[in-house]
């Protein structure tokens, strides 16, 4: 755990969050200022900056996170309409919290190219 890590906070615990899912290694939550009906944030338990910090090591964690989207997008009842998922990485990259997390969106039409 990252001491200053606001997802690695919520993580454990310490600060509030809407989770709707917690398998141990990856946790999914709502995210506080939503773009869409729904927006969930799926991200591992353990402290990876960003997907470009992710290594060979990485790759059955990275795996269950899509894994993870995959389900709650079931869940949310958004699969057969389709949804966007997206990971912004550093900052021109759009990336505000400092802890990969996977932005899974749904319930309208999404548009593209994004800001
Ligand atoms: P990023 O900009 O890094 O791709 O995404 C960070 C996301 O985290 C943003 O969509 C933002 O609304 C969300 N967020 C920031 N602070 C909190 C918080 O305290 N709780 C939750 N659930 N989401 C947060
Ligand atoms: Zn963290």
């Amino acid at each position: 755990m990252n001491d200053d890590c606001l997802f690695c906070k919520i993580a454990a615990h310490h600060v509030p969050a809407t989770i709707v899912r917690d398998d141990g290694d990856v946790l999914a939550i709502r995210d506080i200022n939503p773009q869409a009906p729904t927006h969930i944030l799926v991200l591992p338990r353990e402290h990876v900056e960003s997907a470009a910090h992710l290594t060979a090591e990485h790759e059955r964690l990275w795996g269950r996170i899509l894994t993870v989207a995959q389900e709650i997008a079931r869940d949310e009842g958004i699969e057969a309409a389709g949804y966007r998922l997206v990971s912004n990485v550093g900052r021109a990259g759009g990336q505000t919290v400092a802890h990969l997390h996977v932005h899974l969106l749904g319930g309208r039409q999404m548009t593209w190219p994004p800001g």
